[in-house]
Order: structure tokens, then C-alpha cells, then sequence
């Protein structure tokens, strides 16, 4: 399978009051030497195999952070430094996740003239006061109007994620939110559950202001409402998260699922080659002086998966998709018979309805996908 390549830009213009991710506020100059570095350390992945043994590759990935923080030609140079290095595949997937409020007609089309082909939006909601909870920039109006924009730059491939289980929200919310989705008429959308992190100055807001999340049960309510909406639009579900129109699945993310390999480029990156998993430091400022001084920008984080953490892996996220795990492939490539190691403990969730086997495949069923967290921790 070919290579991914994701690109991790760590700048926001403002921080949402839940985010947990790798991120900080915008500097341009700051912005100008990360870039160079990002060119850096690619151009350094080229240097570890000979030419000869380029390795292909078919997507690359800018996320997040804000990669539409980048201008259009910061873009269209990392770009190139991955075509120098890899052999990107002409019919490459390459994603920008955006913010709504940083783009305009002008700039897609600009990113898309930089060899971008399909854009993530940010979203979470369609619902302003919503998104206000969350404090996030935009609101739903420049959400949509995004959305007919990328349109207009000719992208035939757009993403919207879509958060749930927010404060206040109810099932009926919920579902207007996913209403306004489908009446963008996106390819593909990503619907992830709200965590609110115990140091999440979110979870000061909701004490302050009493807001709270909806119990359990509408929070599942919500999940399988949604996904029989979403099918009813013409989306077919092929992850626990994410649904997307025929041909519209996330090519990059597929690599996460189906026991792919990739380079993580970046502050904070994953790698995951020939069973070795790695991360890059953190911080953005030491990622950018180290990489000037020409240092690795992994330091310890580096880890020989043993083959039972590759197995564990392996049956983990390919239990995400819909289509399950091919139990014939797991045995060539892993030599282990999965009914047989984990069949006891599988079973009671068969017995449940929540995991179905047929033939040589085993997956869960939508409502097994309600309790995928107990069921995976079978393999880990
Ligand atoms: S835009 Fe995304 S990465 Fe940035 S602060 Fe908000 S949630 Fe976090």
C-alpha cells in the first residue's frame, strides 16, 4: 500500500475552549521558520532511502491546528518538497483542513491551484449559539457560505466535521445541525462526540454558566439517529465516525484503519513504518530549532511495535470500519488465528448483538458500535 504523508500545522487564530490538540495562537514569524523546517525535515526522509527506493505515496494531509493559516503558496512548497522525495501518485489525494471563517472564494481557489483536492471544514455546528458555547470564530452562515465557495474553486471533494453531544444540546439540536450538513450537500462527513477534558476551560464555562451535556442515552439516541439520516441522504457509513458519498472515503484516513504505513511531518507528528512507531517533540518552538540544527525531530519517542502490538493494532482500528476485520488476512499476515485466540472473550458480544461474524469477516454491528471501546479493549 502507498505511503501517507501528514502534515501537521500547529497555528490557530484563536483557541476553542474544549481543543485538546496540538496547537497554539498564530505567528507569522514563527509561521515563516516552521514552514521552512516542515521543507527540511521531508527533504531529510529523502535523504534516509536512496533515490532508487523512493517510496510511492498517495496522499498527503495537512491538518491540524489550521492548516488554511498557511497561504496558498506555504501550501504549494510543502507540496513540492514531498513530490521531490516521494513518488506521489497522480491520482494523489490531498486534503487542507480549513476553519470557515480563514478562507474566501479567492483562497480555495488558490489552494487548489497549489494541489489541493479536497477540504475538511471545521464546523461542529450549524447552530450559533452552539458554536458560541465553544468558542469557536465562525458561525453557521460563513459555515455554508465556506462550503459554496470551495464549490465555486471546483473542489468536487469536501468534508464538514460535525461535533455532538455538545453543552445543552438535545437530540432535536443535534439533528438540525445535521439537517443544515446534508443541506450543504458535502461528499464526506466526520461526526465525533465532545470530550471536555478535565483542564478544558470548557468544563469552567459549563460550571459557571450550568450548562450540561444530555444523558448517555440521548448521547446514543443522537449517534443512531444521525447515521440513519445521514444514510437516508445517500451516505454510506464506512468508520464508526465517518460516512461519506460513493468514492468520497477519506483515503488518507483509511491508511489509520487498514493497518497502513505513514510519515508524520511536523510539531507533535505520529510516523508508523515497517512496525516502528514515532513521534516528533511537542512544542513548535523546539521542533523548528531543532530541525535548524539539524537534529532528528524525534528524540526518544521511538518504538519497535512488538507483533503482538502490531496484531492488538492491526484488530483495533480495523474493527472501526464497517466492513470489519478479514480474519484470513489478520492469519497470512499475522499467523494468528484471531476466533481462536479471542473467540471466548468475543463471544458474549455476539451473543449481544453487538458484533456479527460472517465467514472469513468480523464486525460490529451499529449497535455494537455504541460499546466499540469494550469491545476492543479485547485486544489490547
Ligand atoms: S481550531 Fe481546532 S485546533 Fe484550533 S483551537 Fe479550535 S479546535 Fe483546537
Amino acid at each position: 500500500m502507498p505511503l501517507g504523508l501528514y502534515v501537521h500545522v500547529p497555528f490557530c487564530s484563536a483557541i476553542c475552549s474544549y481543543c485538546n490538540f496540538n496547537r497554539g495562537l498564530f505567528d507569522a514569524a514563527l509561521k515563516t521558520r516552521y514552514v521552512r523546517a516542515l521543507e527540511k525535515e521531508i527533504a531529510r526522509a529523502g535523504c534516509q532511502s536512496p533515490v532508487a527506493a523512493r517510496r510511492s505515496a498517495d496522499t498527503v494531509y495537512f491538518g491540524g491546528g489550521t492548516p488554511s493559516l498557511l497561504e496558498p503558496g506555504e501550501i504549494a512548497r510543502i507540496v513540492r518538497a514531498c513530490e521531490d522525495v516521494f513518488d506521489v501518485a497522480a491520482d494523489r489525494e490531498i486534503t487542507l483542513e480549513a476553519n470557515p471563517e480563514t478562507v474566501s472564494a479567492a483562497r480555495l481557489a488558490a489552494y487548489r491551484a497549489a494541489g489541493v483536492n479536497r477540504v475538511s471544514f471545521g464546523v461542529q455546528s450549524f447552530r450559533d449559539e452552539e458554536l458560541r458555547r465553544l468558542s469557536r470564530v465562525h458561525g453557521a452562515d460563513r459555515a455554508r457560505a465556506a462550503v459554496r465557495e470551495a464549490r465555486d474553486a471546483g473542489f468536487d471533494n469536501v468534508s464538514i466535521d460535525l461535533m455532538m453531544w455538545l453543552p445543552q444540546q438535545g437530540v432535536a439540536q443535534w439533528l438540525e445541525s445535521v439537517d443544515a450538513a446534508i443541506g450543504v450537500e458535502p461528499d464526506h462527513l466526520s461526526l465525533y462526540l465532545l470530550e471536555v477534558y478535565p483542564n478544558a476551560p470548557l468544563k469552567d464555562d459549563m460550571a459557571r454558566a450550568r450548562w450540561s451535556q444530555a444523558p448517555d442515552e440521548d448521547a446514543a439516541a443522537m449517534y443512531l439517529a444521525a447515521m440513519e439520516r445521514l444514510e437516508a441522504a445517500g451516505f454510506e457509513q464506512y468508520e464508526i465516525s465517518n460516512v461519506a458519498r460513493p468514492g468520497r472515503r477519506s483515503r488518507h484516513n483509511l491508511k489509520y484503519w487498514t493497518d497502513g504505513e505513514w510519515y508524520g511531518f511536523g510539531c507533535g507528528a505520529h510516523s508508523t513504518r515497517s512496525g516502528v512507531r514515532s513521534k516528533n517533540v511537542s512544542s513548535t518552538e523546539e521542533y523548528v530549532e531543532r530541525i535548524g540544527r539539524g537534529l532528528s525531530a524525534t528524540t526518544t519517542d521511538v518504538h519497535r511495535l512488538t507483533p503482538e502490538e502490531r496484531l492488538g493494532d492491526a484488530l483495533f482500528t480495523g474493527l472501526r470500519l464497517t466492513e470489519g476485520i478479514d480474519l484470513d488476512a489478520i492469519r497470512s499476515r499475522y499467523g494468528v488465528d484471531v476466533w481462536s485466540r479471542f473467540g471466548g472473550d468475543l463471544a458474549p458480544f455476539v451473543d449481544a448483538g453487538c458484533l456479527l461474524r460472517n465467514g472469513p469477516r468480523v464486525r460490529l454491528t451499529r449497535q455494537g458500535m455504541l460499546v466499540a471501546n469494550e469491545v476492543m479493549a479485547v485486544f489490547v
